[in-house]
């Protein structure tokens, strides 16, 4: 399997890069923010759990990311790998993460951190307010998203980085300069 994570702040166009990198090499692409929004537009009883928490830009828990995650991995046995965007967010599903991919013989190869910096981040995320409507894009809980970054989630570069699986692209530039410098980091 080829397995990797897509890293960056909010707004670092997780996304955007994701669904290409999962078209070129037939990758299943995992966003749990998608499958958490999902939820809440059905209203099931996840997602009213968690509206509240997405809207506030905190991070839902754990336990309950762990869950939704373990059942997408078991449900797509025989993929050729997985993309995933937005989890892990913190070290406690980087672990899980880590003894999900041990239960299907595989692991993470790569993860790649997008690299964008705060300002450029908050105009993008303000922009994607005015035309997607999202309800956590509004100042505040930008701000809280990218306070609960900068504490959770990035610590994280460091895990990734002493398993050797690290790689820092530049996220600023055109989408299709930033797919290929992406592309151009794996080995064959
Ligand atoms: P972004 O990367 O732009 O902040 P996402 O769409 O990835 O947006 O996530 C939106 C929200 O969904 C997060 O702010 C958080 O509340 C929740 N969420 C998504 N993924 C996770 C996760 N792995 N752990 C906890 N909460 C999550």
């Amino acid at each position: 399997m080829f397995n990797l994570i897509l890293f960056g702040p909010p707004g670092s166009g997780k996304g955007t890069q994701s669904i290409k990198i999962a078209e070129k090499y037939y990758l299943k692409h995992i966003s749990t923010g998608d499958i958490l929004r999902n939820e809440v537009k059905e209203q099931t009883v996840l997602g009213k759990e968690a509206q509240s928490i997405i809207n506030n830009g905190a991070l839902v828990l754990d336990e309950l990311l762990i869950q939704i995650l373990h059942s997408v991995i078991e449900n797509n046995r025989g993929v050729t790998g997985f993309i995933f965007d937005g989890f892990p967010r913190t070290t406690v599903q980087a672990d899980a993460l880590d003894q999900l991919m041990l239960k299907v013989n595989s692991a993470i190869n790569y993860v790649i951190s997008l690299e964008v910096d705060d300002d450029d981040v908050k105009k993008r995320l303000l922009k994607r307010a005015d035309i997607e409507g999202r309800k956590d894009d509004n100042e505040t809980t930008i701000n809280n998203r990218l306070d609960v970054y900068k504490s959770q989630t990035s610590p994280l570069l460091n895990y990734y980085d002493k398993q050797d699986k690290l790689v820092k692209v530049e996220g600023t530039g055109s989408i299709d300069d930033i797919f290929e410098s992406i592309c151009g980091k794996f080995k064959d």
